[in-house]
């Protein structure tokens, strides 16, 4: 298993943000600024772990998900999915774990519960 993680993300704060958290702990970032190009990326990179907003430009996280669980490339049937909603009390999270989601987090985005989240499916790198 590697570490590349792959975040799907339109807003570049958070981008830049996670971007930074994750790669303090040695994690290497995968760039999507849409949801297009995040389905693009699972299925042409070698992706350990993705991170998924839900509200995006172009096709929304749930869709994103969906395609991405549905993929021909068979190991993304099985990569870990966390998402990264903003409405958590308007049933985002249940709409994204029945997207095919594993687990998901509230924004705004918590720099601790970020590494938790990550490293209970990715182990850092940092302490192999
Ligand atoms: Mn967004």
């Amino acid at each position: 298993m590697g570490n590349n993680i792959l975040y799907v993300e339109d807003n570049p704060d958070n981008m830049l943000l996670v971007q930074r958290a994750l790669e303090s702990r040695g994690y290497k970032l995968l760039k999507a600024e849409n949801g297009l190009k995040g389905v693009t990326m699972a299925e042409a990179e070698e992706v350990d772990l993705i991170l998924l907003d839900i509200n995006l430009p172009d096709i929304d996280g749930y869709e994103v998900a969906r395609r991405i669980r549905s993929s021909a490339k068979h190991a993304l049937a099985y990569v870990p999915i966390i998402a990264v909603t903003a409405n958590a009390l308007k049933g985002d999270a249940e709409k994204a774990l029945a997207a095919g989601c594993d687990v998901y987090m509230s924004k705004p985005i918590n720099i601790r519960e970020l590494w938790a989240r990550v490293e209970a499916f990715v182990p850092s790198p940092l302490n192999k």
